[in-house]
């Protein structure tokens, strides 16, 4: 006899699959989200659980408890989440069949810096506008973004190419306005395990960018996933942003492994920015096409019309003009990847 974790996947009624534990001699414990049974848990022995596990809806069965049951991989699809319903944008999806591009500045600096970029992006078909209004910075005395007024800027720049915002929220103060302006919420490396933070955020309806820390393995970037989910969040998609490393040569060691890795524990979307990631701008498209080979869902990238001037990350931004480059490659690979799936998505497996 042994504890097994039943992952169930889709509109099922879990009651059958509670019931046939219960006649196996079982106690079954559930484990409810958005008032949808997503496991059921029991001690049972082998023939038990296979009767159970061949059960319609039951997608996984777990033999270990797993500590991130609500983010844990139910399936062999990914979960899709949409963005932009909002706004009247056309929506777009983030993990589904062609990856995404979020790009933009740092930080939001002024109009005509957000425009430019906003219409280079839209210009290659991009759907997806970050910048930062609340500028988490290791100098106190560095610029910290525009707070409301930057939001407003996203909001009114984003509409007007029909793309919707992305953009970072550092303080659980923050949240509700944040959330009236933007399609997804980001959570920055800084405040990963923020647990505040993460129960406001969670607590909106609106998805979620959660970027890995640094320092942090890919068990504590799915329990911060999880605290998401436990809060309310429906729509969670990770990003692995590089973590630190020991060579100066870049700002961070990018971690393409984690985009397999999460892959097998996770069927949350998966990102990459190699921006942050790398820190050097020449290394950025590189490592975007390694991380869509590797499987990622989409990436995210910084841009700026002037980088020399910008007032964060400049030597990282990538030029207006080398947009197309990417956006063109990552479809080129993504398509490459699709041809040859066991090269990226042959990592689903079980526990
Ligand atoms: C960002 O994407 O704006 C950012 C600050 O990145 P990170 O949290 O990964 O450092
Ligand atoms: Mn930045």
């Amino acid at each position: 006899m042994r504890s097994r974790t039943f992952l169930i996947d889709g509109q099922v009624d879990a009651r059958a699959i509670a019931a046939e534990v219960v006649r196996a001699g079982g106690d079954p414990k559930t484990l409810e989200e958005h008032g949808r049974v997503v496991a059921v848990t029991a001690t049972l022995d082998d023939a038990s659980t296979a009767r159970v596990s061949r059960l319609p809806g039951v997608s996984r069965v777990l033999s270990a408890p797993v500590a991130w049951p609500k983010v844990a991989r139910r399936g062999p699809a990914t979960r899709l989440v949409e963005v932009g319903a909002e706004v009247g944008a056309e929506r777009v999806a983030i993990g589904g069949d062609r990856p995404v591009i979020i790009a933009g500045p740092c930080a939001v600096e002024s109009a005509e810096q957000l425009e430019a970029c906003a219409r280079a992006i839209a210009a290659c078909g991009g759907r997806l506008l970050r910048g930062g209004a609340y500028k988490p910075r290791t100098s106190p005395y560095a610029f910290a973004g525009h707070g409301v007024a930057g939001l407003r800027l996203l909001r009114e720049i984003a509409d007007r190419h029909r793309l919707a915002v992305v953009t970072e929220v550092l303080d659980p103060r923050d949240v509700d306005a944040v959330a009236e302006h933007a399609d997804v919420l980001q959570i920055g490396a800084r405040t990963m395990s923020d647990f505040a933070l993460l129960r406001a955020v969670g607590a909106v309806d609106k998805p979620v960018l959660l970027k890995r820390s640094p320092s942090a393995t890919l068990d504590e970037l799915l329990h911060a996933a999880e605290h998401l989910a436990t809060a309310g969040a429906r729509d969670i998609v990770l990003c692995e942003r590089g973590v630190r490393g020991f060579d100066p040569a870049a700002r961070n060691l990018v971690d393409v492994a984690a985009v397999p890795l999460l892959r097998m524990r996770t069927d949350l979307p998966i990102l990459v920015d190699p921006s942050h990631g790398v820190g050097v701008r020449e290394a950025v498209l590189p490592i975007a096409a390694a991380s869509i080979a590797a499987g990622a869902d989409g990436v995210m990238v910084e841009c700026h019309p002037d980088p020399g001037v910008a007032r964060s990350d400049g030597p990282q931004a990538l030029t207006l003009d080398a947009l197309p480059r990417l956006f063109a490659q990552v479809d080129a690979i993504a398509f490459a990847v699709r041809l040859a799936p066991s090269a990226a998505s042959g990592a689903i497996a079980a526990e």
